[in-house]
């Protein structure tokens, strides 16, 4: 039996997804030769890549004026991206775990940074609320989940100056207003596809402002006029992120991925709060729905590597914690079914029994 894959990301993919990427490394569309081994830029992949655009646009609603790119380099080359495009002088960030903190370094490369607030000092166990977005910044950036603190912004915020989110971790994952930003990025590893490929939503009226000189590749514009075909996309993983999209469609799109997300989030921590051997470790109004983190309480403090042991007896797979948060993290992501999340709650029900008795 295939055991239940909690791992953070690269992460849980639906089945579909792999068998039929599988399949098409064997034997891409009939033609007897690997996805592998065929050209770009032959009408089967383009036909590919088309789809994937348009199953994005549609499935996040995404208005006119809007450019959805796949590019190499992961969010991470993001973190440097979104600056070079669109920093002149100043840009405002809010500082809520690691990614952000990433994010925000690179940016000082190329301007003034404003940390409109972090929770840093209380190790990101909450979404700061009450701070100032300069209305002079050329944008705010946000990191909309915080993958290893396990913390969500779940809500689409208000921004006087262009929205930039990183939602690597939760796009998908609910119901989003795209016309709230003014870019959305993320790298494809936590919900859509296997690593290499990283999605670039982008309001095209926010490119060519910047008066620094962007080379070719980092320039979004480069992207946008070529179809995400400037240079050798990442084949594999964009038929990856198609299949995954299908998959979602067929499941009733966002809205029911919505759905059974609060479902599941719900179930996981009302066990966490319910047994006296776990305790959660974030503001309860700012939890992920995404990455679920949790520790052993004070008492039973010593059982961390026990319970992991005996997770992986019962087939639960990456419950590990993160090395800056500890304890565990249940990653749920959009293709982990509700029995997988129940297996989990069984396991902790069942250790409970086991420790106590
Ligand atoms: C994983 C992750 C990243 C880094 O993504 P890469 O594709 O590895 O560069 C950035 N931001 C968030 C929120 C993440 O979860």
């Amino acid at each position: 039996m295939k055991k239940r894959n909690f791992s953070a990301g690269p992460s849980i993919l639906p089945q579909q997804t792999i068998e039929e990427t599988a399949k098409a490394i064997l034997d891409f569309n009939g033609s007897t030769l690997s996805l592998m081994e065929v050209s770009h830029r032959g009408k089967d992949f383009i036909a590919v890549m088309d789809e994937t655009e348009a199953l994005f646009k549609e499935l996040l609603n995404i208005p006119e004026g809007y450019s959805v790119i796949f590019l190499g380099g992961g969010a991470s080359l993001q973190f440097c991206m979104v600056p070079f495009n669109l920093l002149e002088k100043k840009a405002a960030y809010l500082n809520t775990g690691t990614w952000a903190s990433k994010a925000m370094k690179e940016a000082k490369l190329f301007g003034e940074v404003v940390e409109v607030a972090t929770s840093k000092p209380d190790n990101f166990t909450y979404i700061p609320k009450d701070y100032v977005i300069p209305a002079d910044a050329d944008y705010f950036h946000i990191t909309t989940n915080n993958t290893i603190f396990g913390t969500e912004i779940l809500t689409d915020l208000d921004s006087p100056v262009p929205l930039v989110a990183d939602m690597s971790s939760d796009i998908f994952s609910r119901v989003i207003d795209v016309s709230k930003y003014g870019i959305i990025y993320g790298g494809a590893q936590k919900n859509l596809a296997p690593a290499g490929v990283t999605f670039v939503i982008i309001r095209n009226d926010l490119l060519g402002k910047v008066s620094r000189p962007i080379p070719t590749m980092l320039d979004y514009k480069t992207h946008i006029d070529n179809g995400s075909m400037f240079n050798t996309p990442p084949v594999v993983p964009v038929y990856a992120a198609m299949q995954t999209l299908r998959w979602m469609k067929a499941n009733g799109g966002v809205p029911a991925m919505e759905k059974l997300n609060i479902k599941k989030a719900e179930i996981l921590y009302a066990e966490i709060d319910r047994n006296p051997v776990f305790k959660g470790t974030c503001a309860v109004e700012d939890r992920s729905r995404m990455n679920v983190c949790f520790v052993m309480s004070d008492e039973y403090k010593d059982k961390e590597a026990d319970f992991l042991a005996f997770a992986k007896e019962r087939n639960l797979d990456g419950l590990k914690g993160h090395r800056s948060v500890g304890g565990f993290r249940a990653s749920i992501y959009n293709a982990m079914p509700i029995e997988g999340v129940q297996d989990l709650i069984d396991a902790m029900q069942a250790f409970e029994k086991e420790v106590t008795k």
